[in-house]
C-alpha cells in the first residue's frame, strides 16, 4: 500500500488551501494534510502531524513563512520546505533559500506546486542519501587509516596509491615515504616471482586473493605478513586498482610452531613417562590415561578410559581417595594439588601401591570440571621403607634383647641418640635425664672420668676404635661397671658419626674379683700344702726309716736269733715300711714337681748298669710268682747324659707294675737299644694287659684301671705320672701297646744328652730344656 504523503499546511486563506489541495490531487499524488495558521498549531503539527513536508505562506496574520522554516529545520534540517505565495520579490526568494528552504512558488504559477513537491521531496532524499553515503565514506575512511592492518591500493603497474597508519606502523614507511613507489618496495628481493605469480596475476585473473608470504620493513626486517587482495572496479567493470590488507602474523606463526612443538613434547613426555597420566571427569570417570597404565597395572588405555574409579580399588583405599579430592576441592582452585598414597587393583586384582599426584581442574565460573595427575608405582619404594624399617626394628629388638645401650654421636651436628637401653641400664627411666655427652661424663665416676674422657674424645678425633670400662653411678646410687665400645665412621651420606655401644659388665667384674680372690685362697692352700708336705718329709721319712733300719738290724740276726714266727712279723713290717716309704716319696716328689719343680743331677753312666741293678732289686718278687725276667742290650749303648736316679726310677716302675700284674709263671722281657742320639728302652709283660680306653689314663696320678685291681695288686697310682714327668723333664718320652688278658709294653725314649729333640714317632709333647752334660737342670712343670 503507498504511503500518503504528509503535508503540512501554513495557510490563512481557505481558498487559497483549496486550491492547492487540488492541484496536488489532480497530479495523483495521495496525501493527508494538516493546517496552522499560528505557531502553535505549526509546532503541535510538526512534533504531532509529523509531516514529510511543509507547504508554506510567506505572510500570515499571526504567523509568517520565514519563523516557520526556522522551526522546520530545527525540527529535522532535512525538511522539505516549500515556499507558497502571492507576492515575493526575488531579494526575499534569495534570502528564502539561503535560509533553507527547498523551492518557492508564486500562487499565480500553483500548477507548478504538485512537481516542486516532488522534486523538493527527490533531492532532500537524495541529499540525505548523499549525506549517509558520505558519511560512510569517511567513516570508512577513517577505520581505514586509523586502522592496525595496512591497506595499500596501487595502480594496476604497481605503484602505491593510498597509504594507512596501519601500513605506516607495519611497514615503517611513512606515507610521503611510500606513495609513488612500486609495489615491489615491500617484498623481499628474492620473492619478485612470487609478487608477481602468485599475487597479482591470481589477482587480476579471479579478482581476489589471499596469500600468506614473507614481507619486509624499512629496516630490512623480514617478516610474515598474511594478506587479502582485492581489485577495484570502475562504473564500467573496468579493473583500475589493487586494493591489499595485511598484517604481521610472525608471532602467530611462531606461537603456531612452539605450541606444535610444545604439544608434540607433552605428547611424547607423556607417552614415554613410566608414569600414569590420566584424567577423569567429576563423576570419577577416567577419560584419558597413557600407556603406562598397561605397565603398572595391566589394563590397556583403551579398556582403562571409561572405567570408573571404584572399580579399581578396594573400599579402603576408595574412601581414601575421595577423602583427598574432597581436600582438593576445598582447596582454592589455584592450589598446588593434591598428594597421597593408596592402593590400586591390578587387572589380576592383585594390590599395587601408587602415589598419586592430581589437581582438580575448575572452569572460569570455579566449578570443578575434571581431576588430572599422574600416578606412579612405589612398590620398589615402599618394599626398600618396609626392609628398612623391618632392619631397624630388627637392631632395635636384638639391642632389646642383649640389654645392650646404643648410642649414636653425630660429630657435624653435635647430636647424640641413646637407646632406651642405656638409660634403663643405670635404673632410669626414657628420658628421665638428657641423654648426652655431659650426662654420661657426670654419672662416671671421678676416677675413670679422668682417664676415660680424654681418651674417647681422642679416639673419635683420631678416628679409631675404643674399648673402655668405667664405673657409672646407677640412680640406685651404687657403681655399674659398664664396657663402652666405639668406632668411628664416614657414612656414605658424607656425615661422620661415631657408634658404639655399652655394656653392663658389673656382674663379671664381680665375677672376676672373686675368682682373684679364689686364686689368692688357692695360691694360699697350696702354699699351706707344701709346707705340710715339707713337714712330713722330715716327719715321716725319720720314724719309717728307724722302723726298716731296725727291722733290717733285728732280721740280719745280728741282734741274736729270732724264731721264724719272729721273722715272719719282722719282714711282714719291713715290706710295708718299704711301700710305706715309696708311696711318701712319690707323693713327695710329685708336690715337688707340681710346685716348684725338682732339680735334676746330670751325670754319664751306663744306663745297662742300671738296668741290671733295678733287676736285681726286683729278682725277689719275680722269684715269688715265678715269673721269668731277661734283658736283652743292643749294641753300642754306651753311656748317657742323665740323672741317673730318675733313670732308675723310672726303670723300677715299669718293671715293678710288669711283676705287679702278670700272673704267676709269667715271662718279662727288658729290652735296651740305641737309636741315634735316643736309647729306647722296652718291658714287656705277659700280664693282665690294658684296655684301650685307660691306655691314656693310667699316666694321670691316683689313676687305677679297676678298684679290684687296686685291692689285689695295691699301689696308689703315682708310679706312671712320675715316670712320664721325669721323662718330660729329659725331653723322653712313653707310650703303651696292650691287649687285654695277653699283656703290655711299656716302651720309653729319651736323648742321650739332655738336649731339645723332636719325638716324631712318640705323641707326648716335648719340653725344651737346653743345658749342658753335667750342668744342672731345673724342671718347670707345666702351668694349669
Ligand atoms: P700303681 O702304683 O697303682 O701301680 P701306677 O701309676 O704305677 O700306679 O699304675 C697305674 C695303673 O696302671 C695301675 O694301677 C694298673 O692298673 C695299670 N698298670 C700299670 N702297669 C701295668 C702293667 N704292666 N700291666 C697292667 N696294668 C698296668
Amino acid at each position: 500500500m503507498i504511503q500518503a504523503l504528509k503535508i503540512l499546511f501554513v495557510e490563512d486563506l481557505p481558498e487559497d488551501l483549496e486550491l492547492a489541495k487540488r492541484k496536488i490531487k489532480s497530479c495523483g499524488i495521495i496525501f493527508e494534510s494538516f493546517l496552522a495558521e499560528n505557531e502553535d498549531d505549526y509546532l503541535k503539527g510538526l512534533y504531532e502531524f509529523k509531516p514529510d513536508i511543509i507547504i508554506s505562506d510567506y505572510m500570515l496574520p499571526e504567523f509568517d513563512g520565514m519563523r516557520a522554516l526556522e522551526l522546520a529545520l530545527t525540527y529535522n534540517s532535512n525538511m522539505p520546505f516549500i515556499i507558497l505565495t502571492g507576492s515575493m520579490n526575488e531579494e526575499i526568494a534569495v534570502e528564502a533559500m539561503k535560509a533553507g528552504a527547498t523551492d518557492y512558488i508564486l500562487k499565480e504559477h500553483i500548477s507548478r506546486l504538485p512537481f516542486a513537491i516532488r522534486e523538493a521531496i527527490d533531492s532532500k532524499k537524495a541529499m540525505v542519501e548523499k549525506k549517509i553515503a558520505m558519511d560512510a565514506l569517511k567513516s570508512m575512511s577513517d577505520i581505514i587509516q586509523q586502522s592496525p592492518f595496512s591497506v595499500i591500493s596501487t595502480s594496476l603497474e604497481g605503484i602505491i596509491t593510498s597509504w594507512n597508519k596501519g601500513a605506516e606502523r607495519i611497514f615503517g614507511y611513512t606515507s610521503e615515504e611510500a606513495l609513488g613507489k612500486n609495489i615491489s618496495l615491500l617484498y623481499h628481493e628474492d620473492d619478485l616471482d612470487i609478487l608477481n605469480n602468485d599475487i597479482i596475476e591470481p589477482l587480476l585473473s579471479k579478482e581476489y586473493n589471499q596469500i600468506q608470504t614473507r614481507l619486509v620493513r624499512k629496516g630490512g626486517e623480514v617478516f610474515i605478513g598474511s594478506l587479502s587482495l582485492w581489485v577495484v572496479k570502475d562504473r564500467a567493470g573496468k579493473t583500475v586498482e589493487m586494493v591489499g590488507y595485511t598484517y604481521d602474523i610472525t608471532k602467530e606463526v611462531e606461537a603456531e610452531e612452539a605450541l606444535e612443538t610444545s604439544e608434540k613434547m607433552y605428547r611424547l613426555l607423556a607417552e614415554n613417562t613410566q608414569d600414569c597420566i590420566w584424567s577423569m571427569d567429576m563423576d570419577l570417570v577416567f577419560t584419558y590415561s597413557n600407556h603406562s597404565v598397561y605397565d603398572i597395572l595391566g589394563f590397556l588405555p583403551e579398556e582403562w578410559i571409561g572405567s570408573n574409579l571404584k572399580d579399581h580399588c578396594d573400599e579402603e583405599n576408595y574412601m581414601k581417595m575421595l577423602e583427598s579430592i574432597r581436600l582438593g576441592l576445598q582447596k582454592a582452585p589455584n592450589s598446588e594439588g593434591i598428594c597421597f598414597q593408596v592402593e590400586v587393583l591390578n587387572k589380576e586384582g592383585h594390590a599395587v601401591p601408587v602415589e598419586i599426584i592430581g589437581k582438580i581442574i575448575f572452569d572460569k565460573n570455579g566449578a570443578p570440571v575434571s581431576i588430572q595427575g599422574n600416578s606412579r608405582d612405589i612398590t620398589k619404594r615402599v618394599e626398600t621403607e618396609n626392609a628398612l624399617k623391618e632392619s631397624e626394628e630388627r637392631l632395635e629388638l636384638a639391642l632389646r634383647v642383649s640389654e645392650h645401650g646404643f648410642w649414636v654421636w653425630d660429630l657435624d651436628e653435635d647430636d647424640f641418640y641413646f637407646n632406651p637401653q642405656s638409660y634403663m641400664m643405670l635404673g632410669y627411666e626414657n628420658n628421665e635425664v638428657p641423654m648426652s655427652i655431659d650426662t654420661w661424663s657426670k654419672l662416671m665416676h671421678p676416677d675413670d672420668r679422668k682417664n676415660v674422657m680424654p681418651e674417647i674424645i681422642d679416639s673419635v678425633n683420631e678416628r679409631r676404635p675404643f674399648n673402655f670400662e668405667m664405673r657409672m653411678a646407677a640412680n640406685s646410687g651404687d657403681w655399674i661397671w659398664v664396657l663402652a665400645k666405639g668406632n668411628t665412621f664416614n657414612l656414605k651420606s658424607g656425615k661422620h658419626w661415631a657408634i658404639g655401644t655399652l655394656v653392663d659388665i658389673t656382674e663379671s667384674k664381680k665375677a672376676e674379683e672373686q675368682m682373684l680372690l679364689a686364686k689368692i685362697a688357692a695360691e694360699e692352700a697350696n702354699r699351706c700344702k707344701n709346707e705340710l708336705l715339707a713337714n712330713m718329709n722330715h716327719e715321716l721319712r725319720t720314724p719309717l726309716n728307724s722302723i726298716i733300719g731296725f727291722s733290717d738290724v733285728l732280721l740280719d740276726g745280728s741282734l741274736g736269733m729270732i724264731n721264724e714266727e719272729q721273722e715272719k712279723y719282722l719282714r711282714l713290717m719291713n715290706n710295708d715300711g718299704h711301700r710305706l716309704l715309696s708311696l711318701i716319696n712319690h707323693v713327695l716328689d710329685l708336690s715337688q714337681i707340681e710346685s716348684d719343680g725338682i732339680t735334676l743331677h746330670f751325670s754319664n753312666f751306663d744306663p745297662v748298669l742300671v738296668a741290671e741293678n733295678v733287676m736285681e732289686a726286683t729278682e725277689t718278687l719275680a722269684r715269688k710268682k715265678n715269673i721269668k725276667t731277661c734283658i736283652s742290650i743292643g749294641k753300642n749303648i754306651g753311656t748317657i747324659t742323665a740323672d741317673a736316679d730318675k733313670f732308675r726310677e723310672i726303670l723300677y716302675n715299669i718293671i715293678e707294675n710288669a711283676l705287679k700284674f702278670t700272673p704267676e709263671n709269667g715271662n718279662i722281657i727288658v729290652v735296651m737299644n740305641r737309636r741315634n742320639d735316643e736309647i729306647e728302652v722296652s718291658v714287656q709283660d705277659t700280664g693282665i694287659g690294658i684296655a684301650e680306653k685307660d691306655r691314656e689314663r693310667i699316666f694321670d696320678a691316683f689313676v687305677q684301671v679297676d678298684g679290684s685291681n687296686t685291692r689285689q695288686y695295691g699301689g696308689a697310682g703315682l708310679g706312671l705320672v712320675l715316670v712320664r714327668e721325669y721323662l718330660k723333664m729329659h725331653n723322653g718320652c712313653i707310650r703303651v701297646e696292650s691287649k687285654t688278658g695277653k699283656g703290655s709294653k711299656f716302651i720309653f725314649r729319651m736323648p742321650v744328652y739332655p738336649i731339645k729333640k723332636e719325638m716324631s714317632d712318640f705323641e707326648s709333647p716335648v719340653r725344651s730344656s737346653i743345658c749342658s752334660p753335667d750342668s744342672q737342670h731345673r724342671y718347670q712343670p707345666p702351668k694349669p
